[in-house]
């Protein structure tokens, strides 16, 4: 699409919106009593007007039926985690056995990397890329070190080439056969948090298996934003938190993928609990663990139900979305955002977007590197009513998101930009 610079524009871009009416579905923050332009879906979705009314049905049902509620419940507690796994697998791209909803994403991260990451005497370097999320490198680093090794000679954190700012799939692929007599494990974000680049999965994983390593992802960016065919690239795990793009709230459920080719292999060493035990037998509550089948037999406790609702009550909205029209949606928003920064005179105050411009190696996400000022730049962002992200040591995370941004927020967002530059 070819785009134009006027409000009118952004109006029309509105108007046809074939997903316009899904703005309606969600609360949005105000400030200063004044609709907020919300840019920071990706650190914490915006509520479904929904979700009180799931919440409120559990809370409603535990008050009436008390223990009673883990089978007579209108969705019965004990089955809580399968009810999500329809819309999670469709997102991800998987099977329902795949996944399952628990815990919290570092959780499930030293979960899968329990399992996945087996360090031998001649094989057990871990690639991901440099500046991950921090709680992914302290991980990482605590993992290594649980099995008695330096990170400083086991971690290998791949930078992007000198003067750029994000990985190009060459050079990962390359490290990855330069490496292959000793890795273990290739983990990497999906999208990355702070760049937003998404990387390329498929080409990523191969190169791993390749070399005998696992491959695993960290989805936290990328789930909700990108459509992932987890299953088809043959990604060995992935974890993921559900508050970003999810909209499931602080703190909601977490989730992980486990490829239907490790599903029946008990063998697989894990951290187990009661709750990955087969349901068959779970209330015998006898010696021995068996697992269940697939992803679910990596389940450690009972199903936290209250936040489980609120993912129910966004993976609904999902549902009728469809991650498909919204990633369309979002390849035009975002790239309206692009054409609109692009003709900024940046010789005031000095920008680039880091963000890949290429649509493919992105999600909705732009990061624009402020060369100076940028502290006060954010700051009078948020005076005049924007609420977008701010990541030392000079980037502005900005994340049109296609539920309930609009083309006019991405419009107004750039005037006010232009205006504090
Ligand atoms: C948001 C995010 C996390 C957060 O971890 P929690 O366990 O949910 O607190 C971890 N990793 C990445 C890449 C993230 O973006």
């Amino acid at each position: 699409m070819k785009f134009e610079n006027p409000l009118a524009f952004a109006k029309k871009l509105d108007k046809q919106d074939p997903l316009k009416s899904f703005r309606k579905r969600f609360h949005l923050p105000k400030v200063n009593g004044k609709t907020a332009i919300y840019f920071t879906g990706n650190s914490l979705g915006l509520q479904p007007i929904s979700t009180k009314k799931f919440i409120n049905e559990e809370v409603s049902d535990w008050a009436a039926l008390g223990v009673e509620g883990h089978v007579h419940a209108k969705r019965p507690w004990l089955y809580y985690h399968k009810f999500s796994k329809k819309t999670l697998a469709k997102l991800v791209g998987a099977k329902p056995i795949e996944v399952v909803a628990m815990n919290q994403l570092t959780v499930n991260l030293h979960l899968m990397m329990a399992s996945f990451y087996r360090p031998t005497k001649q094989r057990f370097k871990i690639i991901t890329e440099a500046g991950a999320f921090s709680s992914d490198q302290y991980a990482f680093e605590s993992q290594l070190k649980f099995h008695g090794l330096d990170p400083e000679t086991t971690l290998i954190e791949l930078a992007p080439r000198k003067g750029e700012f994000t990985l190009r799939t060459a050079d990962i692929l390359q490290a990855i056969e330069e490496n292959k007599e000793q890795v273990a494990l290739v983990i990497f974000g999906a999208v990355q948090y702070y760049s937003g680049q998404f990387f390329e999965i498929k080409k990523i994983t191969k190169a791993a298996h390749d070399a005998g390593a696992y491959a695993g992802f960290d989805l936290a960016h990328a789930i909700g934003n990108v459509p992932l065919h987890l299953h088809k690239d043959q990604v060995d795990f992935a974890v993921w938190c559900s508050y970003k793009y999810l909209n499931s709230g602080p703190g909601g459920v977490a989730g992980a993928f486990v490829h239907g080719r490790h599903a029946n292999d008990s063998s697989l060493p894990r951290l187990a609990g009661w709750w990955g035990h087969h349901e068959k037998d779970r209330f015998q509550m006898k010696k021995g663990f068996i697992p269940m089948p697939g992803a679910d037999g990596w389940q450690l406790s009972n199903f936290p139900v209250l936040s489980g609702a609120a993912l129910l009550a966004s993976l609904q909205v999902f549902e009728k979305a469809g991650i498909k029209n919204l990633r369309k949606k979002s390849v035009l928003l975002t790239g309206y955002l692009e054409f609109l920064l692009n003709q900024i005179d940046n010789s005031i105050t000095p920008f680039s977007v880091i963000t890949p411009d290429d649509p493919k190696q992105r999600g909705c996400q732009l990061s624009i590197l402020m060369h100076q000022n940028g502290k006060s730049v954010f700051q009078k962002l948020t005076r005049a009513g924007i609420i977008a992200d701010w990541r030392e040591p000079g980037v502005i995370r900005v994340a049109p998101v296609p539920l309930y941004n609009r083309f006019e927020d991405v419009f107004e967002f750039v005037k006010i930009f232009k205006a504090a530059l």
